[in-house]
């Protein structure tokens, strides 16, 4: 099926736009999103706007043409995928100090200053330069799950462990070029900045994220291996569209390779682990012995 004949789309966007009364600017847009039939996650900051939300492909289409009225957000970029149905529970709209926490004393506006972007086609011309590093702005279980080929895992679990990360594991890098990804690009506006201004003197993002790569025709994913991790209830999505993908995820309990995320079974758990279907079965949904002796004793 192709696009047009989902009943449902979700879109993924953001944009570094001063927002004059952040907090009253949530307020009112939670409201139009909710009347509007929207479900998802928005973060609202004084320094733009980060949300995720599905809607059917009419609420979705008001809701990009609504936005693009709006002179803040008129070339905001919306990616989109087709859906079957809701990719979310809820609408949550906050606001929040900024859109990606990220552990740095000092301001980064992607506006003053961030890396240069690459397009899919660019960026996939830089990969296959030896001499480049290519950092996975991500966390450590989306790498896990799938990344480019020959990226560095970072050992961070959350986004603002990155300054940190960075100092104590590429220092020595400065002179090198620098390539760094992320799911949709708004995390590399960020670090792209850091870099730059940590020292690094050739840094470059891959405008879009891994999400964008994955449609451009002519590139059809092609150095991705392995599935993208997303913030929605579909959990991952596939990325590389050529004969070469392959699966890079591995069960958590046999270490077999597998790419499907599940949550534990075990209510006071709910760990996020890669499971194959057999032992899936075979430990009843659970991450663990402990969680599965406490399931099946509930039963
Ligand atoms: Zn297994
Ligand atoms: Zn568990």
């Amino acid at each position: 099926m192709n696009d047009t004949q989902q009943p449902y789309r979700i879109l993924l966007y953001y944009k570094f736009a001063p927002i004059a009364n952040p907090e009253e600017f949530a307020a009112e847009h939670r409201e139009y999103c909710k009347n509007l039939g929207l479900k998802g996650r928005i973060l609202i900051a004084a320094e733009g706007i980060n949300g995720t939300v599905s809607g059917t492909v009419e609420q979705t289409e008001q809701y990009m043409s609504d936005m693009h009225a709006n002179p803040l957000f008129a070339d905001m970029v919306f990616k989109t995928d087709p859906a079957e149905e809701h990719a979310f529970k809820k609408m949550f709209v906050r606001f929040k100090q900024e859109l990606v926490t990220f552990r740095y004393d000092e301001e980064l506006d992607p506006n003053v200053i961030s890396g240069k972007r690459l397009s899919p086609a660019e960026f996939h011309e830089q990969l296959q330069n030896e001499d480049v590093i290519v950092l996975d702005g991500r966390s450590n279980y989306e790498f896990d799950l799938g990344h480019f080929r020959n990226a560095i895992r970072p050992d961070v679990e959350a986004f603002r462990e990155f300054p940190e990360w960075i100092r104590e594991n590429m220092a020595d890098l400065k002179d090198k070029t620098i390539l760094t990804y992320c799911t949709g690009g708004i995390r590399c506006e960020k670090l792209t900045g850091f870099l730059i201004k940590e020292g690094f003197k050739d840094v470059a993002q891959l405008e879009g994220g891994i999400v964008t790569y994955g449609k451009d025709p002519e590139v059809k994913g092609r150095l991705f291996d392995g599935k993208c991790y997303v913030f929605d209830e579909r959990i991952s999505v596939p990325i590389n569209h050529t004969e070469e993908d392959i699966v890079v995820g591995k069960c958590h309990h046999c270490g077999k390779p597998a790419d499907t995320f599940i949550n534990c079974a075990n209510d006071f758990c709910h760990l996020q682990h890669i499971s194959c279907p057999e032992c899936e079965e075979k430990h009843s949904g659970c991450c663990s012995d402990k969680c599965e002796e406490l399931v099946l004793s509930a039963r």
